[in-house]
């Protein structure tokens, strides 16, 4: 059940007739699960009971973040003698978890994904959620400019013909802002002009990025525990949650349930009529 390559839901990039590049759905990128090794558990179960010893040669093999998160809920009550729940029994024995609401079992295995294809109105929402960490591309340091389409304007040849006259504007606009704000600081002459280069990108586009619209793409990575995703999740695939994000957190799911079968697979699809898709499970927040 362990995977050996990298899972990931890709995104195209495409152009406008200008080159301007802009993307229509979210990307995301599975950088980082637990590695779990119970090899080293043996001096301390024997040490508790000459039956435990066996705990660590149970012969059905499970995900890591499962494997990881069992181990931590099995510590509770010493669950390492031959009645405990087997590996086999797992998917019973974190239903039994969920409905429990004991969450903080599910606090030890962390899952970082890189999201990209999405837009600064996007993550803003995201960010919110005090749980996960972040790392996201700085508009002051970088200046390649990419956008995304939102789904409402892609089905329609006037909206997306804005959308994407609009993109090459602002693209422009950017770029002449930039050298605008450039030319002007060279031209005062004194500390701009001995900046490090990086130092005066930063002081000329922590300017020029005023302009930049909500649809800015803002690539991120993101690192949270089971029990957060699972809680950002169930929040932001509500029918009730805005529509890019609960694309993005679908796909999301569909990485980390791939990856982690019992730990995300109790939730139920409902496709919406505008496309995206809700998801629903008994456990919301535990
Ligand atoms: C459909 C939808 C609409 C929204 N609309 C708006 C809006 O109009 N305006 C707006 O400002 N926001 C809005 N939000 C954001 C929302 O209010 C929350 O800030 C965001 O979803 C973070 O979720 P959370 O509060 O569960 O906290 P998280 O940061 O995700 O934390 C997870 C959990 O940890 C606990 N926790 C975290 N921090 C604390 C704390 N300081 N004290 C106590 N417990 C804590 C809580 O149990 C919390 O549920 C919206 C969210 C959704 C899903």
């Amino acid at each position: 059940m362990v995977r050996q390559t990298p899972v990931a839901m890709d995104a195209a990039v495409r152009r406008t007739a200008a080159g301007t590049p802009y993307l229509r759905e979210p990307g995301v990128v599975l950088l980082s699960r637990p590695a779990t090794d119970v090899a080293g558990l043996v001096p301390f179960l024997s040490g508790l009971s000459d039956e435990f010893a066996g705990y660590v040669s149970d012969p059905t093999p499970l995900p890591a973040g499962t494997l990881l998160c069992k181990v931590a809920g099995q510590i509770c009550y010493e669950s390492f003698g031959p009645k405990r729940t087997k590996n086999r029994g797992a998917e019973r024995y974190f239903a039994n978890i969920m409905e429990q609401g004991h969450g903080s079992v599910l606090e030890h295995a962390n899952y970082t994904v890189l999201l990209y294809g999405v837009s600064r109105s996007l993550t803003h929402e995201l960010v919110r959620h005090r749980h996960l960490c972040f790392s996201q591309v700085s508009q002051r340091y970088v200046s390649v400019a990419r956008f995304v389409e939102r789904s409402e304007f892609q089905a329609d040849p006037d909206l997306h013909a804005a959308f994407e006259a609009r993109i090459d504007t602002a693209a422009r606009q950017y770029a002449e802002l930039t050298e605008a704000l450039r030319a002007r600081r060279a031209a005062d002459g004194g500390a701009f002009a001995t900046m490090a280069p990086r130092d005066q990108r930063k002081a000329v586009q922590q300017a020029a990025r005023a302009l930049l619209p909500n649809e800015t793409e803002a690539p991120i990575v993101v690192t949270g525990n089971v029990r957060a995703w699972r809680h950002v999740i169930a929040m932001r695939t509500s029918p009730h949650a805005e529509s890019e994000i609960r694309r993005c957190m679908h796909r999301v799911w569909q990485v980390l349930a791939a990856e982690e079968p019992i730990l995300f697979g109790d939730y139920a699809e409902q496709p919406l009529p505008d496309g995206t898709t809700a998801l629903s499970t008994p456990y919301p927040k535990v």
